[in-house]
C-alpha cells in the first residue's frame, strides 16, 4: 500500500538519525569484513546488549527492526560490534564533556529565543526541554526561554538539510556563555513528539557543555557510570523517558549547586 510505503520511508529518515544526528557526531567508521556469513544470532546478541529485547528484534531483508519502529541496517548493526571490537577503542559509555562550561553568570538561567519561524510542535518539545533540565535537582543550572531577542544567550532555529541530523547545536564559548544556537532541521518535523523533545533536550545538553555519552570525544566525566544506554547524550535519538541517574549525576558534577 502506497501509504504504508511512505510511512515506512519515513521510518528510514528515523533511522538514519539513529547514528549521527546531531552537533558533532563523527563517529569511527569501521567497516566489518565478513559479510557473507549469516551472523544473524551475533548481531541480535550485540543489540540485546545495546539495551533491545529480544522479542523486539525482528529481521526484514537487510535491516533489523527494533520496538516496531525503528529500522537499523545489519550493515550499520556489524560496524557498531567492529567498533566495539576494536582493541585500541577506549571504552565508551561514561559521559564526557567539552573543554568550556557555562560559566556561574549564566548557568543559573540560560535564556533562549525560539525564532518565529519554529513551528508549534518544536516549540513544545523546547519548553519540554527547558523544563526537563529544570527539574534536574542538586545542581544549580536553570534555563528560561524569553519572547525577546534582547539579552538572549542562545536561539534556536530553523533550518534545512537533506541530511541524517535532527538538531545541532553549538558548545558553551570559551568565555562562559552558553552555545549560541541549536538548529532544528526541518526535514524532521514529522518526528514523533516524544522524539523531538529528547533530540531538543540533547541539543540543550550541548549548549551546555556535554559531549556524547557513546563516544569518547571531550573530557570524561570522573564519577559518571560506565555503561548509560539510555543517557540523553547518546548520539541517537530515543523516545523521551526522562534523564538516567548517570544524566543526572554528570550534571550534579558539571553544574554544582
Ligand atoms: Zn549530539
Amino acid at each position: 500500500m502506497k501509504t504504508k510505503s511512505i510511512y515506512v520511508h519515513q521510518i528510514h529518515f528515523l533511522f538514519l538519525a539513529l547514528s549521527m544526528f546531531l552537533f558533532a557526531c563523527s563517529k569511527d567508521n569501521v567497516t566489518a569484513d565478513v559479510k557473507s556469513e549469516d551472523n544473524t544470532e551475533k548481531l541480535v546478541s550485540y543489540l540485546e546488549t545495546q539495551g533491545f529485547k529480544k522479542d523486539k528484534i525482528v529481521l526484514k531483508g537487510d535491516n533489523f527492526i527494533l520496538d516496531g519502529d525503528v529500522i537499523i541496517s545489519k550493515e550499520e548493526v556489524e560496524k557498531r560490534v567492529a567498533n566495539d571490537a576494536n582493541p585500541d577503542r577506549i571504552p565508551s559509555g561514561e559521559h564526557w564533556r567539552g573543554a568550556y562550561l557555562v560559566s556561574n553568570t549564566y548557568n543559573t538561567n540560560v535564556r533562549l529565543y525560539i525564532d518565529p519561524a519554529v513551528p508549534a510542535a518544536w516549540r513544545t518539545a523546547i519548553q519540554g526541554a527547558v523544563n526537563n533540565w529544570n527539574a534536574v535537582n542538586g545542581t544549580r543550572l536553570g534555563m528560561s526561554i524569553i519572547t525577546s531577542a534582547s539579552g538572549v544567550y542562545t536561539r534556536v532555529f530553523m533550518g534545512f538539510e537533506s541530511a541524517n541530523w535532527i538538531a545541532r547545536a553549538y558548545l558553551p564559548t570559551s568565555n562562559g556563555r552558553p552555545g549560541v544556537s541549536v538548529e532544528i532541521n526541518s526535514n524532521f518535523n514529522s518526528l514523533p513528539a516524544s522524539q523531538k523533545l529528547f533530540a531538543i533536550t540533547h541539543e540543550l545538553g550541548h549548549t551546555i557543555g556535554f559531549y556524547h555519552t557513546d563516544q569518547t570525544q571531550g573530557i570524561f566525566i570522573t564519577g559518571t557510570p560506565s555503561v548509560d544506554a539510555n543517557s540523553v547524550m547518546n548520539s541517537f535519538v530515543l523516545n523521551w523517558a526522562g534523564f538516567t541517574s548517570g544524566d543526572v549525576r554528570a550534571t550534579q558534577i558539571l553544574y554544582p549547586q
